[in-house]
């Protein structure tokens, strides 16, 4: 029998074994043609089928009033730090940037290339010296919009609630937590995502934009970048990532099999519930985020004693339990269990990881 091994990695990430299997089965024929989907013209009948369905799937699964563009577009989660600025900047160049973690950092970085860009402060720290999220902010009610990350990969930090932020629209990364449960479309002026986290392989950024934010791009926007030209050209404006779009396609297939954001939802509070619990329990392990503003897409946790890392991982490893390495800026360990990671991943990680706290504790 196939050894399960079960890949904890922050993105790209695991996708589901089913869909994989699809893939696999149709690969080199692809319903019937003789070709792999990915030697398909993006212009043909074929593949502009495959295009729309997946579009359709995402639509539904999301419930994504008709007022709302979706595009499907490539330079991932940083091509759009870029092109929302280039997008909503072209008449009011000033925008309100909450910054939670590196990659709302990162974003900011982007717009201050084309506008004014206020920061403000996304963390408060709880009376029990544990990192939260602030709740309000002095927005600027004259703003062109207002932009934040609701799932600060690298921190393991996520918002249990959308920011009001009045007539200014919201912008929000979404890359490490788009489809990990139900979420209000309407709150938002644009979502965008990479796709390599919950929507298929890297190479791929999924934007969902209100159509009348499709008019005020500063007008040295890159064609590739341009909203409202990718819209009117249904995201061909030039070679798409193909393949890419197919299998999340494939994905987004697979969650509605799977009952939809609902059910995904459930099962996502589950898993993370499952290692939180753990780890809150164990005088071993340690999560230093508020338990109001933890993520239940990526857990970052800490051994007692930080030279145990490396026999840490060389024993999940060894067990089939992959990726766990923390990101460089925080440290330890980080388990990202995205919609893919079944419960019986999170259940053999914490398996592990009371052994291993028994044999070094
Ligand atoms: N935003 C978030 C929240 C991310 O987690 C990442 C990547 N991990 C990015 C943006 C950047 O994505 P990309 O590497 O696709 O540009």
């Amino acid at each position: 029998m196939e050894k399960m091994v079960y890949n904890f990695s922050a993105g790209p990430a695991m996708l589901p074994v089913e869909v994989m299997k699809q893939a696999q089965a149709e690969f080199r024929d692809f319903h019937g043609l003789g070709v792999s989907v990915m030697e398909l013209s993006h212009r043909g009948a074929d593949y502009m089928a495959v295009a729309a369905e997946a579009e359709q799937d995402l639509r539904d699964l999301m419930q994504i009033p008709d007022n709302y563009k979706v595009l499907f577009l490539q330079g991932g989660g940083r091509g759009q730090f870029a092109a929302v600025p280039l997008n909503l900047m072209g008449i009011n160049a000033k925008a309100d940037y909450i910054v939670t973690g590196q990659w709302s950092k990162s974003a900011v970085a982007e717009a201050e290339k084309v506008g004014d860009v206020r920061v403000l402060e996304g963390l408060k720290t709880a009376e029990d010296g544990r990192q939260g999220l602030a709740t309000s902010w002095a927005l600027d009610s004259t703003a062109a919009y207002v932009h934040y990350c609701p799932n600060e990969t690298i921190e393991g930090i996520e918002y249990n609630f959308i920011p009001d932020t009045g007539d200014v629209p919201l912008v929000a990364d979404m890359s490490s937590t788009i489809l990990s449960r139900p979420i209000d479309v309407t709150r938002f002026g644009i979502i965008y995502a990479g796709a390599q986290k919950n929507i298929g392989p890297s190479g791929l950024a999924v934007v969902i934009v209100r159509e009348d934010l499709l008019s005020q791009a500063c007008p040295q926007v890159p064609g590739i970048l341009d909203y409202a030209a990718m819209a009117k050209a249904d995201s061909m404006l030039n070679t798409p990532p193909t393949y890419a779009w197919y299998l999340a396609g494939l994905v987004f297939k697979w969650l509605k099999a799977q009952g939809g954001l609902e059910a995904m939802g459930e099962r996502n509070k589950a898993k993370a519930e499952l290692l939180y619990n753990y780890v809150d329990a164990s005088d071993f392990y340690r999560n230093e985020v508020h338990p109001s503003a933890r993520s239940w897409m990526n857990i970052p946790f800490q051994l007692k004693d930080d030279s145990l890392n490396d026999a840490f991982l060389k024993g999940a490893k060894a067990e089939g339990l992959l990726a766990l390495k923390g990101h460089r800026i925080v440290g330890g360990m980080r388990a990202s269990l995205y919609n893919a990671m079944p419960i019986e991943g999170v259940q053999a990680l914490v398996a592990y990881m009371d052994k291993f706290a028994k044999q070094h504790g």
